[in-house]
């Protein structure tokens, strides 16, 4: 109770966005209105130390803002972590192990601070700031490098027994399926993730069947983007587009399953793949609900795409916090 007295009007929470590759920061008021950010790329240069840096986005958001008291700090950041001590357990990209990034972040600003997995906080801002508010049970898969999602059920985030839950990325879709990076076969994000399509389609490249990828961006996986992939599509190449659909189809029948386990009344899909190429990957993603989610769980169900592109995470998690502290007008 004391958290909602002192949440004054002229304090600001802050919502970050911790990523492998960037950094950011966004101030919100006690009306939701976006007052100061800041992003950065999450290693310096000079190879500082992330933790360093986390701080000084924060900082230097909140000096975009003119400088206002803080009531409190929700993040986003790549997990394992643990949601309840905000304890990061380990991030390769980040050099984090066992790191108390909630604490570090307390001690910094004085303000209480909450911790969760980006993936499950994007979630949380596509459901707390779009119209899906209006459903309790929300489901959300990101195609992108890998397949992150995020359940939510009764109005809260699913963490599991270990923190951990929400990995639909490692189900289990093609039991002799590619490695995965996980070190199992056939996981949804070995069949049909950005780099799985990559592979595929660097392949298709090497072999000249897919002359625009090989001329933008030769054989080169990481290279092979979701914007190159939608303009290859555009420029009329079929086996690529039938390489895309075909991956789409497996997110389907990920979701179908997950809607047969979980009966959510919303799924939302977001992530570079969805964003570069909306209508296509939504088409065979329905069609793999379609053919594998039982019909009295699947009718009805809102399937959409994200709306809030970046700022899903630095919304989510400003909602995550405010909410947690009782601050501003949360009900809405
Ligand atoms: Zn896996």
């Amino acid at each position: 109770m004391n958290a909602t007295a002192e949440a004054g009007k002229d304090r600001v929470i802050v919502g970050v966005d911790i990523g492998g590759t960037k950094m950011m920061a966004t101030v919100f008021n006690d009306a939701f209105e976006k007052v100061g950010s800041c992003r950065k790329k999450s290693r310096a240069k000079n190879g500082g130390k992330s933790e360093n840096r986390v701080v000084k986005v924060i900082k230097e958001a909140l000096e975009s803002a003119g400088s206002p008291a803080v009531a409190g700090i929700g993040v986003g950041s790549p997990g394992p972590l643990d949601p309840d001590t905000g304890v990061i357990i380990d991030t390769p990209n980040l050099g984090w192990k066992d790191f108390p990034l909630g604490d570090v972040l307390q001690d910094a600003f004085g303000a209480p601070v909450v911790v969760d997995n980006d993936v499950n906080v994007g979630t949380y801002g596509e459901w707390r700031c779009t119209k899906l508010c209006a459903h309790k049970h929300v489901l959300g898969v990101f195609p992108g490098t890998g397949i992150g999602g995020g359940i939510i059920i009764d109005g809260k985030i699913l963490h599991g027994f270990s923190g951990a839950a929400g990995e639909v990325g490692h189900m289990t879709v093609m039991p002799d399926g590619p490695y995965c990076g996980c070190g199992k076969r056939g996981c949804l994000e070995a069949v049909a993730s950005r780099i799985a399509i990559a592979k595929e389609v660097a392949a298709l490249a090497a072999r000249e069947d897919a002359p625009y990828i090989m001329e933008q961006c030769g054989a080169d996986i990481t290279a092979i983007r979701s914007g190159v992939l939608a303009r290859a599509i555009d420029a009329g190449e079929t086996m690529v587009e039938s390489v895309v659909r075909r991956a789409a189809y497996f997110i389907g029948m990920g979701v179908g399953n997950l809607i047969n386990v979980l009966s959510p009344e919303a799924v939302v899909l977001g992530g570079g793949l969805v964003e570069a190429m909306e209508d296509l990957m939504m088409e065979e993603i329905l069609a793999g609900v379609e053919a594998h989610a039982m019909p009295f769980l699947r009718d009805n169900v809102r399937i959409t795409a994200a709306q809030l592109g970046d700022d899903a995470v630095v919304m989510g998690a400003a909602r995550l916090i405010a909410e947690h502290i009782g601050y501003g007008n949360t009900s809405d």
